[in-house]
């Protein structure tokens, strides 16, 4: 069987692996996301030491995925430092002289679940990540989502709650769900990092109110037949039962889709320890 190289990259670290089609990884290391110039040459001479036969990258965003443009393979408009019209297809491509394929970070983690983990079997699946941003994945009939960009479900407009202040840190929206709910705005509107405010119950029962209000738009503008949360806010395991419950309030009955009247294993936990997304690199690849 081929090595695949996989490469996730994120705007704080790049995770890079080798791995075969059936799922097995071979090798797994990761670095930290400084400037392309420091990190890229590493990514290439991993890729080269493994022995990679074929590249695929899931990568953080704004990305460009169409095949046609003249930009494709290009992280767009990021404000990390160096990486704004930067080549990352190309530069790795170029350098490797394998066949590569391009992705966003969450549509890979979507494929990996819907090729090796929970949505296996299925036509189709959703996966979010709360994290550092939101963002999320789709699957439809056993398809990547592209569209004209590719979806930015981190960035819709939420309803504040009765008495919120707060208007979100997103630079761009006032009550968009990142800038109400990602692990940054957690931390900017209650003063301290998300994970140290575990036993704070209004903290979660906000963050959980926002999350089911964009499943619930999610769900009825894209009919996902499994819906996967992963990213650092999700360790929060008490969110779960409070997003299905609001889910299910939300919806209040109105689609008759079979999966619904099954909240628990509608609604999950990405399942694939962390590898979700380098496996959906891998899976960018199979027949
Ligand atoms: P990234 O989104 O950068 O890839 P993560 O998915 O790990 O990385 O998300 C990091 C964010 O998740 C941080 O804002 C952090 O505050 C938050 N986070 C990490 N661990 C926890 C935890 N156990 N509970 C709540 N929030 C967490
Ligand atoms: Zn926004």
């Amino acid at each position: 069987m081929k090595k695949i190289g996989a490469l996730e990259a994120g705007g704080t670290k790049m995770v890079m692996a080798v791995g075969l089609q059936d799922g097995t990884i071979l090798s797994r290391e990761s670095i930290p996301t400084l400037r392309p110039e420091e990190t890229v040459p590493a990514i290439i001479r991993y890729f080269r030491e493994q022995e990679a036969e074929a590249v695929g990258i899931g990568s953080f965003g704004p990305i460009d995925l169409r095949k046609k443009s003249l930009t494709y393979g290009y992280i767009k408009n990021t404000p990390k430092p160096g990486w704004k019209d930067y080549d990352l297809l190309g530069t790795i491509g170029n350098a490797l002289g394998v066949p590569m394929a391009f992705e966003t970070d969450v549509n890979a983690a979507a494929l990996g679940e819907y090729v090796y983990g929970a949505a296996k079997g299925l036509d189709s699946c959703l996966y979010m990540t709360v994290g550092t941003g939101i963002g999320i994945g789709v699957i439809l009939d056993g398809k990547p989502l592209h569209g004209a960009l590719h979806p930015e479900g981190g960035h819709i407009l939420l309803k504040p709650r009765a008495g919120e202040s707060f208007k979100g840190n997103c630079p761009y929206h006032e009550y968009c769900f990142e800038g109400m709910a990602s692990g940054p705005a957690i931390q900017a509107k209650w003063g301290r990092p998300a994970r140290e405010l575990a036993g704070k119950e209004e903290v979660w029962e906000a963050e959980s109110d926002y999350i089911a209000q964009a499943l619930a738009d999610f769900i009825l503008t894209l009919s996902p037949e499994k819906v996967i949360l992963g990213g650092g806010v999700m360790k929060q395991e008490q969110l779960f039962p409070a997003i299905r419950r609001k889910v299910s309030r939300f919806l209040n009955g109105y689609l008759s889709i079979p999966a619904l009247d099954d909240m628990d294993s509608y609604i999950i936990p990405a399942s694939l320890n962390d590898n979700q997304g380098i496996l959906g690199c891998i899976a960018l690849f199979r027949e």
